[in-house]
């Protein structure tokens, strides 16, 4: 792990990593200047097949694990660290986060690390995936559908990553993965009151549509991270089944893609 650097402000691009050239959402200068690299990925380059083509990366979904083990290695391979530990953690729309320094798969909506060489991998169909790194190249990668949104699980996660670190919040970027965006994310009535109660008007765009960004962005300002310095890719899985596994647009039918990070 680095130094202490200065991030460049966040972006998110689509670009081909590694040898076998998967395109992933992911920030050039971010792994220049700290050695984290991050990465969304999408539906491609996998050898999972039917619902599951290509690129799914979760293993409680049905398809068939030695597919999923597969493919998770292929992320790593894209990554540079084809050897590296990886925490894919078993999710549970709760709240917890864990700091991993070994391989494994805890039952955890959130996986914190500051090691090199430790990857950690989170999976998601419709709910929005996160990334927050510090510029002492420790890193968050985050799960939060709807409930881990109300339950503020990103405002939790943003404190912890700096918790005895020589690192400040406004220091820290975060990276906002594609997900459901509010326009196509219809929500009962209960779950829009209680988006209002705990984010107000801002994550709420129209009846009954509430948006997820808007809320774990409100959460990472309230932790103290800058607007600028929170990169949003804007993409709606919803939208875009073709490019990304959608929950809702496939009836639940589908795999999974993920959200990635190492240390070098
Ligand atoms: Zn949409």
């Amino acid at each position: 792990m680095s130094a202490k650097a200065t991030l460049p402000l966040p972006v998110l691009d689509a670009l081909p990593l590694g040898a076998r050239r998967l395109v992933a959402l992911t920030d050039k200068a971010l792994f220049a200047n700290t050695g984290v690299r991050i990465a969304f990925t999408g539906r491609d380059g996998g050898v999972s097949t039917g619902q599951y083509s290509s690129l799914n990366c979760a293993s409680h979904v049905g398809d068939d694990i030695g597919a999923v083990t597969r493919n998770r290695r292929i992320v790593c391979e894209a990554a540079g660290v084809p050897d590296a530990q990886l925490v894919a953690p078993s999710q549970v729309h709760g709240t917890e986060l864990i700091w991993a320094t070994e391989e494994g798969n805890p039952e955890a909506d959130g996986v914190l690390v500051g090691v090199s060489g430790v990857a950690a991998l989170l999976n998601s169909a419709d709910c929005l995936l996160f990334v927050i790194v510090s510029p002492t190249g420790k890193f968050a990668v985050v799960h939060a559908g709807w409930r881990g949104a109300i339950a503020h699980i990103a405002l939790k996660a943003a404190r912890e990553l700096v918790r005895g670190d020589d690192a400040l919040p406004p220091e820290c970027n975060a990276y906002i993965g594609p997900h459901i965006r509010s326009e196509c994310f219809e929500v009962g009535p209960d779950v829009e009151s209680r988006f209002k109660d705990e984010f107000g008007d801002v994550a709420v765009s129209a009846p009954r549509h509430v948006s997820l960004a808007a809320a774990v962005s409100a959460d990472l300002v309230t932790a103290g991270l800058l607007p600028e310095r929170i990169a949003d890719a804007h993409i709606c899985t919803k939208c875009n089944p073709d490019r990304y596994f959608s929950y809702r647009a496939t009836s639940g039918n589908c795999g999974r893609h993920s959200a990635f990070a190492v240390a070098f």
